[in-house]
């Protein structure tokens, strides 16, 4: 990773305030994203993957909001930016797809005009000029006929259409930072592979940093370079893709890889689902958050899984918060065969 990150968070922490009380959504979290690379942060529903990226993006809502930390973005911090500023740079220097294109797109205005706006705002560009900046953007993420198709409507879009247009006027500035939450998870398989090799081929084109929130693995396993597993508001392990898919080393990411399928492997292989369920970011569990699901806390031994929190150490931007030592680790890791390249990374116990 480059020594010069151009996505920067430290220490984020975002907390909600509630009528039963406030929930950590996120609990000092800390990560980079370098030019031109794609971090993929992964975990269940409500580990706080969403809202640390809304957190970038300035999109929470302030009155019940509280954050700390520091997100620097280009040298800029944006917890201390104002909300003009921040406007000027959503859609601009950094802009963010989202899973339900149809939810995001307006149903009452052309496809066409919804990406030319967008370019007008930041551009002030002419309508003439806006138009034919969405034709040529449809054009660069595959719709065919574009000239003609700039005219239509959301809903005569078909899904994996839609979520090429919400790209296209994502990237219609030509932003250094997008983020992508769970862009392809309402699509068929076909035609999520086609909207991951389109993220990919326009990375590769403009250099631009992506940050893809998921929670499948496979997913990772196709478009990361650098991976960040988050589990109740905080991360539990980190490392390159490499690193994390073929040699994790927190229980949970062991946890993530047993339940989820391999495309290569027998139809026969058990799933192993993580037993239990996420915990209450109200209140939240001592000590490690994951203890009421691990499978290990008796190798700590005593009560320390359940009354210490594990810190992330980092060596060389690897590392994963447990108590567990490495000679354990290496003892228990339950034989997970991870396919690292391509999609689909597979975990089969022996
Ligand atoms: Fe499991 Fe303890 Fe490690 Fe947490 S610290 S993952 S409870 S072994």
């Amino acid at each position: 990773m480059s020594s010069t990150p151009f996505l920067s968070v430290r220490d984020l922490r975002v907390h909600f305030s509630t009528e039963d009380g406030m929930v950590k959504a996120v609990d000092g979290l800390s990560f980079d994203v370098a030019h031109g690379r794609t971090l993929g942060i992964v975990g269940e529903s409500g580990s706080g993957k969403s809202v640390t990226n809304l957190a970038i993006l300035g999109l929470h809502n302030a009155e019940h909001t509280k954050i700390d930390g520091e997100i620097l973005l280009d040298g800029q911090d944006l917890l201390t930016s104002t909300e003009r500023e921040l406007e000027r740079l959503r859609g601009n220097k950094m802009a963010m797809i989202f899973q339900d294109a149809l939810a995001s797109l307006s149903p009452y205005h052309t496809i066409g005009r919804q990406i030319g706006e967008t370019y007008r705002k930041h551009t002030g560009a002419s309508k003439r000029e806006a138009r034919a900046r969405a034709v040529e953007m449809l054009n660069k993420v595959g719709i065919p006929q574009p000239d003609l198709r700039v005219d239509d409507y959301p809903h005569q879009f078909s899904g994996g259409m839609r979520q090429r247009a919400m790209i296209a006027m994502a990237l219609v500035c030509n932003p250094e930072l997008l983020i992508a939450d769970e862009p392809t998870t309402a699509l068929d398989v076909t035609v999520q592979a086609q909207i991951m090799d389109l993220l990919k081929e326009l990375q590769q084109e403009t250099g631009t940093s992506i940050i893809f929130i998921t929670h499948d693995l496979g997913v990772i396993a196709d478009i990361a370079d650098d991976v960040l597993v988050m589990y109740g508001g905080k991360c539990v392990e980190r490392g390159s893709k490499k690193e994390v898919l073929s040699n994790p080393q927190h229980p949970y990411t062991w946890g993530l890889l047993g339940s989820m399928p391999s495309l290569e492997g027998s139809v026969d292989v058990p799933l192993n689902p993580i037993p239990g369920t996420p915990p209450s970011l109200l209140n939240p569990p001592t000590g490690c958050r994951f203890h009421p699901r691990c499978a290990f806390t008796r190798e700590v031994g005593g009560a320390t899984c359940s009354t210490d929190e594990p810190i992330l150490r980092l060596l060389k931007g690897r590392g994963a918060a447990c108590h567990l030592t490495t000679e354990q680790r290496d003892r228990l890791a339950p034989g997970l065969t991870a396919v690292v390249e391509g999609h689909g990374a597979a975990a089969q116990p022996h």
